[in-house]
């Protein structure tokens, strides 16, 4: 039996916006929007992963909030997980895995082309947003 592994993603909020990052790579995700995030390593919990993967990626403090309800499937043994996350400190910048970053108003979601795994989670953070 594989165990499945977990993907981390953050649902970043800054000022009523959400954050959006291109991906650079690999090619068949290229060009697509993703909430930036990545891999648990092992011994990690998602939150401190998160933590991590943000930091690496682009050069931002995050504090995890909450866990959005669900999972998605990946491609095996990965699923998708994604947390709501409060910008700390820093001007998010692509450093790797991605070349565009944007932040968008919970009216503003569908104006990028998000990956099909994500488009839940998205959809809820933008309501949360809006609650907010
Ligand atoms: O960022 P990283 O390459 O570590 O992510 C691993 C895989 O998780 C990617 O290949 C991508 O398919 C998936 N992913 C995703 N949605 C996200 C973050 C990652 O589908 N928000």
């Amino acid at each position: 039996m594989t165990t499945v592994r977990v993907v981390v993603g953050g649902a970043v909020f800054d000022r009523g916006r959400l954050l959006a990052a291109r991906r650079s790579a690999p090619p068949e995700l290229a060009g697509r929007w993703e909430l930036p995030g990545g891999k648990l390593e092992p011994g990690e919990t998602p939150r401190e992963a998160l933590v991590r993967e943000l930091r690496e990626e682009l050069g931002i403090e995050v504090e995890p909030l909450e866990r959005i309800a669900g999972e998605w499937p990946l491609r095996p043994p990965y699923v998708l997980q994604v947390w709501t996350a409060r910008l700390l400190a820093g001007e998010p910048r692509p450093l790797e895995d991605h070349d565009e970053l944007r932040w968008l108003t919970p009216d503003r979601i569908g104006e990028v082309d998000w990956l099909e795994q994500d488009r839940p989670a998205v959809a809820e953070a933008a309501r949360m947003l809006a609650a907010q």
